[in-house]
């Protein structure tokens, strides 16, 4: 496959466009609007500073209800996950990787950790191994829909 005649775009479809939208509300519209311009975050409490993720109305910590959106790198190490064989929709790639990601949130002041459900594309399940270190790749459904998926980092299979 020729490189030349298609650069690499910004961002990649794997998913068809029969896919499921993310279901938005009053408590996850920051996150989706991060993604939309291509900024990974997490929840985080202002009054302990536990970062949570998905969004929810309370903080699992403390009970508090004010929240930041903490921007993370986009960079973090697969927690686990599964191969999936039976179609979500038509026009799915098959098998694809549902996976857990657990987000490196260093230097966000966040107090804890956060995983984050999501799907390692570009990679056989084959290839995958726990604590493997992935990086984001950005899925550009819409304007204004992108979704976080993930990439086993290149740099890490190196060494
Ligand atoms: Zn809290």
């Amino acid at each position: 496959m020729s490189r030349a005649k298609n650069p690499t775009p910004e961002t990649e479809r794997w998913f068809p466009n029969s896919m499921p939208a993310p279901m938005v509300d009053h408590h996850t519209l920051p996150f989706w609007e991060a993604c939309s311009e291509h900024r990974l975050t997490v929840q985080r409490c202002t009054a302990c500073n536990h970062a949570q993720h998905p969004p929810a109305p309370i903080c699992s910590a403390c009970r508090g209800n004010d929240f930041e959106q903490a921007e993370v790198s986009g960079k973090g190490t697969l927690y686990t996950y599964t191969a999936v064989h039976q179609p979500i929709t038509y026009e799915e790639k098959l098998p694809f990787i549902i996976a857990v990601v657990e987000l490196d949130v260093s230097g966000t002041g966040c107090a804890n950790s956060v995983r984050m459900m999501t799907n390692i594309v570009d990679a056989d399940d084959g290839d995958l191994r726990i604590g493997q270190a992935v990086v984001i790749a950005w899925e550009k459904v819409s304007d204004s829909v992108s979704i976080p998926r993930f990439k086993l980092d290149g740099l890490s299979l190196q060494q």
